[in-house]
């Protein structure tokens, strides 16, 4: 492992000036790794090279940098067995998932924008000008650690087809695979300084975004800290594009089927505990109709059950634990005030697993909100938690839904598809899924309101990372 180590211009360097930060399984809360702290210098650094690379980067044909990041989806492919057990071991991912969604995006990002960078209209004639699309130039990119790998992938993908250089700031809590995408990189023969990363923490991140040489900046994360971020580079200004929380709502219309209702419920448990709940786009808020609640919390429990929680490196494990102390922490307070605002604990709850002495486990919990005015219906637990709501019919859900500050994603279920959408249309959310429709990972990808702007993935991804220029002749 590469403890304390950190990627600029194509070499590994050590952080001389911060100590290391212990990353956690947090599974077994013993030590897995040190990452390193990357200092204001390392900062310096690592962007100077990401500057000093841009010139012939962004000039290269777009079909070059295609085959580049071609070339690191074949490798991170080679080492998805690797990927995924790295990232079970920091994230507590259960390991099936992680080989399908925690090693498998990745690749996808990489390969996905190669392709869709040949889409890319590069230039247009308006009248007398040429109007050319423009790389903004060096990217600082800040990410979390819930799906470590793909949110940087998204970036770092994106921003390469794009033109521009970057450098990565990932998550302390996940670090190391990042180290690992960097070892994919550099096997690629990715030219030195397109590619940095630096570990570290906040002060590491409010280093990277105030660096004059970054031209714009690309965060996901908290929307605490996205205000922060914007407050930083307002300053400069500079562009940021910001992917934040979400509180999202899943929509029963009165129309469900009994069949239809249950794949409803299937699907929105299963969303809401992927991951331990710690999934930007989980559904976590259930709106469904009044005379319906009680059969749909006794279904919610079931389905519940169905959720064996332990060692996630154990293929039969579907829950694994949160991702640290204090994540498990804010869930279990989370879940109290809930109880203590008059919401009724139907599953689930604050007590330990009796069978896991070790590691940040809690229950797969549902809570009946006495309405949408509560804190456990209003704030974004990011923990394996559902609240279900009453409506009292279709513009009553759809005032709930949006009765957030968060508009990242969401989902509506009625017998008649046509009539769902039209529903969905009215919700003012980045991502909606009609009837159980699938993630599509080369659809834009973002958020309304306080779910931040900008969009992530396929074509829209990487228009996010030009900018226009006009040639009068
Ligand atoms: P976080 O905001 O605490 O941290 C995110 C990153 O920002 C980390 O790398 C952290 O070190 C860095 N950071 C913290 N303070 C900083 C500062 N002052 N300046 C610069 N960088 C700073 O978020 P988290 O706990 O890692 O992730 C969970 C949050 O991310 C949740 O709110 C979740 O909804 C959100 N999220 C959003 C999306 C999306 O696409 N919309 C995806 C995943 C997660």
């Amino acid at each position: 492992m590469r403890d304390r180590l950190i990627y600029i211009n194509g070499r590994w360097v050590d952080s001389r000036h911060r100590a290391g930060i212990d990353v956690l399984n947090p599974a077994t809360e013993g030590v897995i790794g040190v990452a390193a702290a990357g200092s204001a210098g390392d900062v310096d650094g690592a962007v100077r090279a990401a500057s000093a690379a841009f010139p012939a980067w962004s000039a290269l044909p777009v079909a070059e940098r295609a085959n580049y990041l071609r070339a690191i989806g074949d490798g991170l492919e080679r080492r998805r067995a690797d990927v995924a057990a790295l990232i079970t071991s920091e994230v507590g991912t259960p390991l099936t998932v992680s080989q399908r969604i925690q090693a498998g995006l990745p690749v996808a990002d990489f390969r996905n924008s190669a392709d869709l960078a040949l889409e890319i209209e590069w230039a247009v004639e308006v009248g007398n000008s040429l109007v050319s699309a423009e790389p903004l130039g060096v990217i600082g990119a800040i990410t979390p650690w819930n799906y470590p790998l793909h949110q940087i992938a998204a970036k770092v993908s994106a921003a390469l087809a794009a033109g521009c250089t970057i450098v990565v700031k990932p998550s302390e809590l996940a670090p190391l695979n990042a180290l690992l995408l960097a070892e994919v990189a550099d096997e690629a023969g990715l030219p030195p300084g397109v590619l940095n990363i630096v570990p570290g923490d906040r002060v590491t991140g409010e280093a990277l975004v105030e660096h004059e040489l970054v031209d714009a900046v690309s965060f996901t994360g908290s929307l605490v800290t996205g205000r922060r971020i914007s407050e930083l580079a307002a300053r400069a200004p500079k562009r940021v594009l910001l992917e934040l929380g979400g509180k999202s709502a899943c929509i029963l219309l009165n129309d469900l089927s009994a069949d239809t209702e249950r794949q409803a419920l299937d699907d929105t448990v299963k969303s809401c505990l992927l991951n331990s709940g710690q999934t930007c786009t989980a559904l976590t808020r259930l709106i469904v109709p009044r005379e319906r609640v009680e059969p749909v919390l006794e279904s919610v429990c079931t389905l519940m059950d169905r959720y064996p929680a332990g060692d996630p490196m154990d293929p039969d494990t579907k829950l694994g634990p949160v991702v640290s102390r204090e994540q498990y922490d804010t869930v279990l307070a989370h879940i109290e005030s809930a109880v203590d605002d008059g919401a009724r604990l139907v599953h689930g709850g604050v007590e330990r697993f009796a069978h896991l002495t070790h590691g940040y486990y809690v229950r797969p919990t549902a809570l009946l909100a006495p309405d949408n005015s509560v804190p456990i219906a209003q704030d974004e637990v990011f923990g394996p938690v559902l609240t279900v709501l009453a409506h009292d019919g279709e513009p009553d859900a759809v005032r709930i839904a949006n009765d957030s500050v968060y508009g990242l994603s969401g989902a509506v279920w009625g017998e008649d598809r046509d009539h769902a959408v039209a529903v969905a249309r009215r919700i003012r959310s980045g991502h909606i899924d009609i009837c159980g429709g699938r993630f599509n990972p080369i659809a834009p990808f973002g958020g309304m309101k306080r779910s931040g702007f900008g969009r992530e993935l396929g074509r829209h991804g990487i228009e996010e990372y030009l900018q226009t220029k006009s040639l009068q002749r």
